[in-house]
């Protein structure tokens, strides 16, 4: 789960990361008495779970609670990289002298952590990565000694850093290790971590993504979750213990379900080789239910599926083990009995497996008007790329 920059740098906060007095505002009145409580120059900051805001018009200096009110107005509702932003952080401006680039990540292919250090930040590091990457440090970071004090200042002399600003930095080096091990990040990232005019070393920006699967050992992250909108299809698809990924872009048209990782893996490929063949967009989104298919399972994933206003045909490919065809099918035609209006889009269902005639017959039987029963596989997924082309 990423974190907003507000509630990175609250945690930063917390373990005494130096970090510049600020509140965060919804509406542009809330901005300008932000703006009124810190005093003096202010920057309104866009809260979007991505980077580049910077460049985006998203950070803005403002001169005074006049001044917030309206440049908070201009920046709440825009569109950064097709994030809506709904929230402004409003903090205390901090003249720059300079720029620097930390963060700790989980280097899975080394089965260890890592550490990059530049003191080339700011901008976009990726930039700086292929343009010059020898300006990035990169030092390994040993999971059991972490990063004490002799350990940051290694990192801090490999990256180069000012004499100025070493020890600072490498104090902010141990701290961040805290927040990482503490909070079970998978990545802590400041960017910038700034050097002011008067020469303290603050974050300016931070970016956390949290381990989704240490959840259980802090509770507290629940409250960061929900204040994370999300996709509140992905949320909905969680809450019923579905497996459920949009895919990226929103060119997809085809909603995928099945059971298995495995199967569903190899049907979004012929989905998107079907619909190739007639021209449509590939598959939108899909949903793994596993091993359950009861009606409640499938009402509660053809309902996900349904939702997404990209979809405009849903491949339903079950192959039968442990759960029968004949459970599938049920499960199917009580959801669309369930699901009434909500459903109007039309489904291709392959059934195949343990239980198939059953399966089919109860289908057949039931005979609803938005089912059309494909006997293989490829052939499903070129009747639902079809159904995919026709304008509903
Ligand atoms: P990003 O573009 O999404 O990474 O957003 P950042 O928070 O990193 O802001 C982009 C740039 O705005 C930074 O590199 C700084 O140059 C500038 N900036 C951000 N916060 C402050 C601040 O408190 N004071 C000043 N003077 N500039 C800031
Ligand atoms: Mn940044």
């Amino acid at each position: 789960m990423d974190l907003f920059e507000h509630e990175a740098r609250d945690l930063f906060d917390r373990y005494g990361v130096p970090v510049l007095r600020g509140g965060v505002a919804t509406t542009p009145e809330q901005a300008r008495e932000a703006a009124d409580r810190i005093g003096g120059t202010v920057v309104i900051k866009a809260q979007v779970k991505t980077g580049g805001r910077g460049k985006a018009g998203g950070v803005k200096l403002a001169d005074g609670p006049d001044d917030a009110e309206q440049l908070a107005d201009d920046i709440l509702g825009m569109d950064i990289k097709g994030h809506t932003v709904h929230k402004v952080l409003v903090t205390e401006a901090s003249p720059i002298a300079e720029e620097y680039y930390v963060s700790y990540l989980l280097d899975r292919g080394a089965r260890g952590f890592l550490a990059i250090a530049s003191v080339e930040g700011g901008m976009e590091i990726e930039e700086v990565a292929v343009s010059k990457p020898e300006a990035l440090a990169r030092i390994p970071i040993d999971p059991i000694s972490g990063v004490d004090q002799a350990k940051a200042r290694e990192i801090v002399a490999a990256a180069n850093f000012p004499a100025a600003v070493a020890e600072q930095v490498a104090a902010v080096l141990v701290r961040l290790w805290l927040v990482f091990v503490g909070e079970d990040a998978t990545l802590v990232e400041v960017n910038p971590l700034a050097k002011s005019t008067d020469g303290k070393v603050l974050a300016l920006d931070g970016k956390i993504t949290l381990d989704d699967n240490a959840a259980f050992r802090h509770p507290a992250h629940e409250a960061l979750a929900d204040a994370g909108a999300g996709d509140p299809l992905e949320r909905k698809a969680h809450e019923a213990g579905l497996n459920y990924v949009k895919l990226d872009g929103d060119i997809g048209v085809i909603g995928v379900i099945g059971n298995g990782a495995g199967l569903v893996m190899s049907t979004l490929d012929v989905v998107a080789a079907a619909a190739a063949e007639v021209g449509a967009a590939g598959p939108a989104n899909f949903l793994d239910f596993g091993g359950g298919a009861s009606a409640e399972v499938m009402t509660a994933g053809l309902d996900v599926i349904l939702g997404d206003p990209a979809v405009r045909s849903v491949f339903v490919n079950v192959f039968g083990g442990i759960t029968a065809c004949d459970a599938v099918a049920t499960g199917i035609v009580r959801a669309l009995d369930q699901l009434g209006d909500r459903a109007r889009k039309p489904l291709v269902v392959r059934l195949d497996g343990n239980n198939v005639a059953e399966g089919r017959r109860i289908l057949a039987e039931a005979a609803h008007p938005l089912v059309t029963v494909v006997a293989t596989m490829d052939d499903a997924a070129r009747e639902a790329a079809k159904l995919a082309t026709v304008e509903a």
